[in-house]
């Protein structure tokens, strides 16, 4: 397929704004596209090159793009910076400069969709010494062959700013509509979407070989999403939802997802990132589980032999980057609470009943430092109210309720798990979002150059964000420096395009880091776009950065939904 039809449908969909148009635009594409191409498109179309466990990165800071941009377009670096700083988008700002091209390069063709995505993953995979030049150059090749529109959205997918709102479950819809004419195949493609994390190679499979997708299975190395909880206020309400159910602490620590096949191990974060390199005790261990072939889930904690107390997940991490992974495991020895089982030996013990999965967890932990982590089995109201209490004197967080009848919920926030946990204020959790914007520091403040942040969460129906606080509190000295340093690097001239907002900060930024944020209570109010309905969004009052949430994606962040859920259970309460 020529790259121009697919430049095309980015055009047309950057101009929809409506789910149902969006995913009729998509299916018509996927039509045209054959079982070769299917997999490059789904990942350009989601911004990327490869399911988010493959490290596949650009690696092109905007300075570099905007020197193919000049190279392939015979402008010098200075035009194209005042035009950047005017447009704010380097899409556009390649897409009027190529217009504006006087010669036509010799070895111009045009560009296929094929052409693009592998010119893509050879700049990706192009490393080492004087890579940037070669980067540049490979960049440019691809400019000097493109149509100006064509430009725009590769210079968008180079800087990672491709968003026009199209989300996975779009995708997904889409997909189903391209080949059943309407969303009947969506669940099974969703099942099989949760249980590899990789859109790409669904999409694939759908396309060479349908009937494969409802034979879907777990694969060792092949990360699930993981499963979520729900939340309620109080453990009445859960009793009441779930009854008699399996209670377990629920531990700050760090979410693993652990993978075995012989003598090859790998661990995934929340995020679904290769984190091996940093536990090679938990790797070690784990090579010495009996089956052949496991994946398991758990949540690693640092052991502090002093106070005889685990770590938070944040110092459990900052010691290991600070003084190395070897120093460390020696001085925090690090334990792995096991929670789940997903697979073992080739048989996906996905859709069993947790009682089930608990039976075979059993089996297998504890082992070494990897513990089991224990579950009360629980009927009453009182001994769940009692089990919380014990935790929350113990330092925990709260604890997770489980169905004892629920299968593994990947990628899904259902009733399967309930978390329940100490409350600030009136509020029944903390919220995590996305940092979409920072402010100046004024008075005492201004030195840093910093003096809050604005934050949003995700509209997962509308595939957007939207602000719901501006924190100004809650900050260190040092994090406020180390704020600003991070930020700074990340500054756009544009908010991102697929965030709504009313409130404007100093400095917008790209949406990459996450912050967990504790506050008081939720309230309506007209500056923020968070649920939006008349004039007045979902605010956070009070506000206060918690810590920085390296595990959480950005579009994995706190939904609207669930703010809204929050805001009806503060009523509860
Ligand atoms: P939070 O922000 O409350 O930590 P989260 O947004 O990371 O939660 P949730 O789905 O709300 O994710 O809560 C589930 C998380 O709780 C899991 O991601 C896991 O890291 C953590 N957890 C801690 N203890 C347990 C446990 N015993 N069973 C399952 N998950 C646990």
């Amino acid at each position: 397929m020529l790259f121009k039809k697919v430049a095309e449908v980015f055009e047309r969909l950057e101009e929809t704004s409506g789910r149902l148009d969006m995913t009729d635009l998509l299916a018509d594409l996927f039509k045209k596209t054959s079982k070769d191409e299917i997999k490059s498109l789904i990942y350009l179309i989601q911004g990327t090159l490869s399911a988010p466990y493959i490290s596949l990165e650009m690696g092109m800071g905007e300075k570099f793009i905007m020197e193919s941009i000049a190279s392939s377009t015979g402008h010098s670096k200075k035009e194209v910076e005042l035009l950047y700083k005017k447009k704010g988008d380097l899409g556009l700002v390649a897409e009027e400069l190529l217009k504006k091209k006087k010669q036509t390069s010799l070895s111009k063709r045009e560009l296929t969709l094929d052409y693009v995505y592998y010119s893509l993953v050879r700049i990706a995979k192009t490393g080492g010494r004087g890579s940037q030049d070669l980067k540049i150059k490979y960049l440019a090749d691809i400019f000097n062959s493109a149509e100006p529109l064509e430009a725009r959205f590769i210079a968008r997918i180079v800087n990672g700013s491709l968003r026009f709102g199209v989300g996975d479950p779009t995708i997904l819809d889409a997909l189903s509509v391209s080949k059943a004419g309407d969303k009947s195949l969506r669940e099974e493609l969703e099942r099989a979407f949760n249980i590899c994390s990789d859109l790409g190679h669904v999409a694939e499979v759908f396309f060479t070989n349908p009937k494969k997708i409802k034979k879907f299975r777990v694969e060792p190395f092949k990360p699930l999403q993981p499963a979520l909880a729900e939340r309620l206020p109080t453990p009445e309400a859960i009793i009441k939802k779930i009854g008699k159910c399996g209670v377990e602490h629920k531990f700050d620590g760090f979410r693993l997802q652990c993978h075995k096949l012989g003598e090859q191990v790998e661990l995934y974060s929340r995020r679904l990132e290769v984190m091996t390199h940093m536990f090679p005790d938990l790797v070690e261990e784990i090579k010495k589980l009996k089956p052949k072939e496991i994946i398991f889930e758990g949540e690693a904690l640092a052991f502090d032999r002093k106070k005889k107390r685990y770590f938070s997940f944040q110092k459990t991490m900052h010691r290991r980057r600070k003084h190395g992974i070897k120093k460390a495991s020696e001085e925090l020895p690090l334990n792995l609470f096991v929670f789940d089982i997903l697979q073992v030996d080739g048989e996906d013990l996905t859709e069993k009943p947790l009682k089930e999965r608990r039976k075979l967890l059993e089996k297998y932990f504890p082992s070494g430092i990897l513990k089991l982590s224990e579950m009360f089995i629980v009927e009453k109201t009182k001994k769940l109210e009692n089990i919380f209490n014990e935790a929350l004197k113990e330092n925990l967080e709260g604890i997770m309720a489980k169905d004892l009848n629920a299968p593994y919920t990947a990628g899904k926030r259902k009733f399967a798990w309930i978390k329940l946990k100490k409350s600030y204020g009136k509020s029944v959790d903390t919220v995590d979002g996305v940092i979409v914007g920072y402010f100046l520091g004024r008075g005492s403040r201004a030195r840093f150059e910093f003096g809050g942040l604005l934050l949003a969460v995700y509209n997962d129906e509308k595939s957007k964000f939207e602000t719901v606080a501006k924190i100004g509190s809650g900050f260190t000295e040092d994090e406020m420096v180390s704020l600003e340093k991070i930020l700074s690097k990340i500054k756009t001239e544009k908010p991102p395009a697929d965030l709504d907002y009313k409130i404007k900060p100093d400095f917008w930024v790209k949406p990459e880091y996450v912050v967990e944020v504790a506050f008081d209570e939720i309230t309506k109010s007209p500056t923020h776009t968070c649920g939006l309905k008349g004039e007045k969004g979902y605010a956070l009052r009070f506000p206060r950065m918690v810590e920085l949430r390296e595990d959480k994606s950005p579009k994995q962040v706190t939904t609207t939904s669930e703010v809204a859920e929050m805001f009806w259970m503060q009523k509860k309460k």
